[in-house]
């Protein structure tokens, strides 16, 4: 096994990693011995086809599930063996997530949404990083609308704003363009690569969209639960040329 020495690099580091859904004829290995550095302050993109282990990968790195084998190291917390309650901790006070579907409290106003999971942590929000992030959104014109009175880019918005309050050590996002056209999937990408370049937050994106991809400063590409290839400052036609040669 590849020994891991953790420095202020990587985020996250992940050895040898095996998750197996099922049992004997049916037994998937979704991610088999997966072994990846993940920077820190920067951009990645987990990308690669459908069953190729991303949504898998992303879970086992936010502690969302645990692998079956191998180690997950978050930080300078070794995962594997957390019991439920720190691995919830940990989602609580340590990662922030944007989903594909916003996720957002319909009653709510969109500042009720950004600050009540640090209302629920029991903690108090940092004023000044509250107004960094709300207005590199430019959310401060929404702050008392419900989602319903928002288009779907500015929800996303809220989303981001929420994941990025409690300044997590990480931002997943699970296809956060999935759900918007172009131009607001554009702006989305654009702020997510602002928060790092600008704020030095650290984003890991799962997306099938090459375009989205290219977005990221470092691309992983996953096929049949493994690492396939990965990709420094992936573009749009380096990404769809590594997919292509995976035949997807
Ligand atoms: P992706 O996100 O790239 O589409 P997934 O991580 O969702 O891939 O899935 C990887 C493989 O694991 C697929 O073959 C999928 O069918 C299988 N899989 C994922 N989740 C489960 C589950 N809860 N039970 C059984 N098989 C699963």
């Amino acid at each position: 096994m590849r020994a891991h020495t953790m420095d202020e690099h990587t985020a996250i580091g992940v050895t040898d990693a095996v998750k197996v859904y099922g049992h004997g004829d049916t037994a998937v290995r979704a991610l088999d011995r997966v072994s990846l550095d993940l920077p820190a302050r920067r951009f990645t993109a987990i990308m690669g086809p459908s069953g190729s282990g991303k949504s898998t990968l992303m879970h086992c790195l936010a502690g969302l599930d645990t692998v079956d084998a191998g180690r997950v190291r978050f930080g300078a917390t070794e995962l594997t063996g957390l019991s439920d309650s720190a691995l919830t901790r940990l989602r609580r006070d340590r990662v922030g997530f944007v989903f594909q579907s916003f996720n957002l409290l319909p009653t709510m106003t969109a500042e009720e949404n950004i600050l009540l999971g640090l209302w629920l942590a029991g903690r108090r929000p940092d004023r000044e990083w509250y107004t960094t992030v709300v207005d590199a959104l430019g959310l401060r014109p929404r702050l008392r609308h419900k989602p319903c009175e928002l288009s779907g880019g500015q929800q996303q918005r809220v989303a981001c704003a929420r994941a990025l309050v409690g300044r997590p050590e990480v931002v997943f996002a699970d296809e956060p363009t999935g759900s918007l056209d172009s131009r607001s999937g554009a702006e989305v990408l654009g702020f997510l690569r602002m928060s790092v370049r600008e704020l030095g937050q650290t984003v890991v994106m799962v997306t099938h969209d090459p375009v989205a991809a290219s977005y990221a400063d470092h691309g992983v590409l996953l096929a049949d639960g493994k690492v396939a290839a990965q990709l420094a400052r992936p573009t749009t036609d380096t990404v769809l040329a590594a997919l292509a040669g995976l035949g997807a």
